[in-house]
């Protein structure tokens, strides 16, 4: 029986949630409160590309869109650690040369997986479609919709108020979800924790050559490890890197603390001399990218009756250091999926399973990670900071 769902936010897990639930028939609204990635609106101040592993690999096999999305990915092997000396030691993720970790483009892959789920005639997917609110009982969201402008920038008179009634609705809305924002305020005991790191990120970048090609070795992450901070880079097709910089937000040496061009410049070359000549926009780049925040979010439950989910960063949000977040989000996908399909009724009551550890690897995941229980090496990226990151 097909089942009438409204999922909040086409971001990477929205997509291919919409995807899975359209193959099996199911009628899909999805909202999502920015404009169609497709026109160039990639959701700024978010990771420019990420690592992409064996579990996301899976979520995307089952769908047959594993091709279509590595077809724009780069393997990266191993870890090449750069010194201060400028000496380079690369550590492979695996023995077997075929076992490694992939970056992915969020704008190429976020575009995959809404074609992916607009393939099936069932799903619709509006885009400048916020969520403020979510009637939990009777499965409704409240949203304003802001026309073709976007949602920040459309005048009042342009917005509306709609309400989208369903069945269920999962929140797939990310670490700030609106839905579970609802299912806080209505659900008595609901367990929530959030915590920031005293670490912030910056994109900075590193162009192609003037010929097109990669400036350092392309199959690799590159780390810079600096004790308490450090900067990473991931190969893009185009032949740039994209490197994200983490750092303390203030201190004598900190985001706070660096911003004339000279601070910026000593900072760079006294921690980073290798990559300083490979990136010409670094002062333009340092001043004007924004510095984003690193948020953990841990909550209980995750289900309300059989009316409401929250998966993806909306449930369990992680520092990117474990390069997990959107590989675990999913894996929610696929495990959400086999819960519908072991009860064809279509009855959402499964959605339950959602907060069974075993049903749902993420937040067995995340206990490993709280107790320091070592990773399997495909899945980690770094290998530096101290604590409170001291997680690679
Ligand atoms: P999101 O991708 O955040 O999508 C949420 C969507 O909901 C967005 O499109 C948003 O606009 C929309 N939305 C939000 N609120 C509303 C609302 N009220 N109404 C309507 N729509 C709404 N993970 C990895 O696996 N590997 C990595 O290498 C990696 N690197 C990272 C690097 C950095 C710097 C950061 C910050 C994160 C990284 N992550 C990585 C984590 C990854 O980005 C997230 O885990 C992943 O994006 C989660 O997907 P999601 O669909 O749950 O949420």
């Amino acid at each position: 029986m097909a089942t009438k769902f409204v999922l909040i936010g086409s971001g990477l897990a929205g997509g291919l949630l919409a995807a899975y639930l359209g193959r099996r028939g199911h009628d899909v609204d999805l909202y999502e409160r920015r404009a169609d990635p497709r026109e160039g609106n990639i959701v700024g101040g978010r990771s420019i590309n990420l690592a992409l592993s064996t579990r996301g690999i899976y979520a995307l096999e089952q769908l047959g869109i594993a091709d279509e999305v590595l077809r724009h990915a780069i393997p990266m092997r191993g870890r090449m650690i750069h010194d201060k000396s400028g000496a380079l030691h690369f550590s492979p993720y695996d023995r077997d040369p075929n076992k490694f970790i992939n970056s992915i483009g969020r704008a190429a892959l976020n575009t995959t997986v809404i074609e992916a789920a607009q393939r099936y005639p069932s799903v619709r997917v509006h885009f400048n479609h916020r969520c403020t609110d979510v009637d939990l009982d009777s499965a409704t969201a409240k949203l304003v919709s802001s026309g073709a402008e976007g949602a920040v920038s459309a005048a009042d008179s342009d917005r509306q108020i709609i309400k989208a009634r369903a069945d269920a609705i999962v929140g797939v809305d990310g670490a700030f979800s609106a839905v579970r924002q609802s299912m806080q305020k209505k659900i008595s005991g609901f367990e929530y924790d959030e915590s920031y790191l005293a670490h912030g990120y910056k994109e900075l970048t590193i162009p192609p050559a003037p010929d097109g090609s990669w400036r350092m070795e392309k199959e690799a992450l590159h780390i810079w490890p600096r004790k308490s901070f450090m900067m990473i880079a991931l190969p893009n097709p185009d032949g740039s890197f994209t490197c994200t910089l983490f750092w303390e937000f203030e201190g004598p040496r900190s985001f706070a603390s660096t911003e004339t061009d000279d601070q910026i410049r000593h900072f760079f070359e006294e921690e980073f001399p290798d990559a300083v000549p490979l990136m010409p926009s670094l002062l333009d780049e340092f001043k004007t990218n924004p510095t984003g925040s690193l948020v953990t979010i841990r909550c209980a439950p995750w289900f309300y009756k059989d009316k409401i989910a929250i998966v993806g960063d909306a449930a369990h949000a992680v520092v990117p250091f474990y390069g997990q977040g959107m590989n675990a989000a999913f894996e929610d996908c696929v495990v959400l999926d086999k819960c519908l399909a072991e009860h064809p009724t279509g009855m959402i009551v499964d959605l339950h399973r959602l907060s069974d550890p075993h049903a749902v690897s993420a937040p067995l995941w995340l206990t490993l990670c709280a107790q320091g229980a070592a990773l399997q090496p495909p899945i980690v990226i770094g290998v530096c900071l101290p604590a409170p990151i001291s997680i690679f």
